[in-house]
Order: structure tokens, then sequence, then C-alpha cells
């Protein structure tokens, strides 16, 4: 990262941010940051490495805390969708501590091989940032890509070998709740991650068009994703009922009560499509299937 300085030598951060304010006037506030705090730290890698995992950190306990507060205010439990079966304070706590220990354990160490392969693949961690338009269908793009993987990937899961092997651990919860979006097998972890992280790096590997930015704002999207689909909660404004084809809590809480139908994660087409969704149809469906097994 390449600025001029005003100063002769800047130390602190701020004292970074001033002078680049001061040289980069076309930059806005976020860039002027951002430049900053690439500069401050004189290593890419570190710079790349511990916002990921901050980031990581403050959006994923952040987007939860609502939704505990939530749970301590009878008023909310008429929007609990499983509202006989409230988390307890010692369940998240448990929860927590799984997930904290696979942040360090498992998605640290590939958080910091993030900017070395970034570089490799050409992903661009310069300012000023793409145009909004480029980050937008770009993060919609995300969406439509991790979904799909999502929902195979998710589906295959569920086949009695790798669901005792592997995803057995997620549905611990069968009245999920926002911690409980990345309780999983460090297996499961990296092969769902693999939807987050590498279809953008795959993408980028292709296209040679993509910052490192618009991969930020991306897994914060798929982060609030997961979460609210954890949550528990159905609301009148839920997102759902303005874009009928995103799932949300309404499609995913019945996923962790059925343990059958509704795999995908954003949107709802691949389960219509494929007939597997949960709920009364499939239900339905199913009930047939045990009679038809019950008859032969
Ligand atoms: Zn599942
Ligand atoms: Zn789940």
């Amino acid at each position: 990262m390449n600025s001029t300085f005003a100063s002769s030598s800047p130390v602190t951060y701020s004292d970074y941010f001033n002078d680049i304010s001061q040289y980069n006037v076309h930059l806005n506030v976020f860039e002027r940051a951002w430049a900053a705090w690439y500069a401050y730290m004189q290593n890419d890698v570190l710079a790349t490495g511990i916002m990921s995992f901050m980031m990581h950190e403050i959006v994923y306990f952040g987007r939860c805390l609502p939704f505990m507060i939530m749970d301590k205010i009878p008023y909310f439990r008429r929007y609990k969708i499983q509202g006989q079966k409230m988390p307890t304070l010692s369940e998240q706590w448990a929860c927590a501590k799984l997930v904290l220990l696979s942040h360090f354990t498992v998605e640290l160490p590939q958080i910091w091989l993030f900017h070395p392969m970034s570089q490799y693949f050409g992903l661009s961690s310069t300012v000023p940032f793409p145009h909004w338009t480029t980050m937008a269908w770009q993060i919609a793009l995300f969406f439509v890509l991790e979904d799909a993987w999502h929902y195979w990937l998710h589906r295959a899961l569920h086949t009695p070998r790798l669901y005792k092997m592997i995803h057995k651990l997620h549905h611990q919860y069968s009245a999920p709740f926002g911690l409980a979006a990345e309780y999983a097998s460090p297996l499961e972890t990296m092969i769902l991650a693999f939807g987050s992280v590498g279809i953008p790096i795959v993408f980028c590997a292709f296209t040679k068009n993509l910052h490192i930015m618009t991969m930020y704002l991306w897994i914060i999207g798929r982060l609030f994703q997961a979460i609210d689909a954890h949550s528990g909660y159905e609301f009148p404004w839920s997102l759902h009922h303005f874009l009928p084809f995103w799932a949300g809590a309404d499609h995913h809480d019945v996923h962790h009560e059925k343990f059958l139908g509704n795999y995908s994660s954003s949107f709802r087409w691949w389960d219509a499509v494929m007939g597997t969704e949960a709920g009364s149809a499939s239900d339905k469906k199913l009930r047939e299937k045990k009679v038809a097994v019950k008859e032969e």
C-alpha cells in the first residue's frame, strides 16, 4: 500500500490516517481508514488476518446479541417459532464455547492463509474500492452460488453415513438460536465454508476482478443470513415477506425441528424445484413414502 505522507515519520494509526487524508482527498473516509490500516501495520498478511478475524468475531457475536436480549423480554415470545423451547443461558454458553474453540483452532489458521491466497488469485486490497454497483452484483452472485453449493453439500451431509460422521453435531439444537449458526464439526465448517470463501476466490481466479472489501461485505451479509436463519424468530418484518424467495428463519428452523427438507441457505428455489421443502407438502410426501415402505 503506497501513499505520500505529510509527516516525516508517522507513528500512530491516526498519524497515518491524517497523512493519507491530507494527500488523498478523493478517497472517502472508509478508503482512508483502510489505506491507513495497511500502512500502519506494514505487513499485509497480518493486516488482512487481524481485520478478517476481528470482523468475523464482532459481526458473529454482535449479531447474536439482540436475539439473546429478545429471549429475555417476554414481549418477543410471540415471534419465537418454537416458543415452547427457549434456549437457556447455559445452553447458549456451551454453544458459544465450542464456536469460539472452532474459531481459534480451525478458522484462525485458515484466515492467516487468506491474504497470501488472495494475492495469488489476484484479489485487490488497494484503494479506492470498486464502484458500489460492482460490489452489489458480485455479492448477489455469491449469494446465488453459495446457496447452490450449500443446498447440495448440506443435502449430502444428510445421507446416513455423513450425517452420523459430520453433520449430527450441528443438529444438536432442534430449536436453534443465533449462536448455533456455526455450531458444527470442523469438517462441516470447511465443507460449507468453501461456498462462502472458496467460491469468491475461484470467481476471482477467472475474472481477476474482486476486492477484499467486496469479500468482507459478502461475508458480513452471509453471517447475517446464517445467524438470522438460526435465530428462531420469525417477524412480520422478516425479509421473506418482501422477497418471497428469501429463506430466513421461517425456512431453516423447520429443518432443525424436522431434520428433513429445507437444505438450502439463503433462497427457497432449490428446495422448491427439487421437492425437498420441509413442512406440510413434504411431510405428506414423507408419510406417503413411509406408508409405501410399510406396504412393500
Ligand atoms: Zn442439516
Ligand atoms: Zn442449521
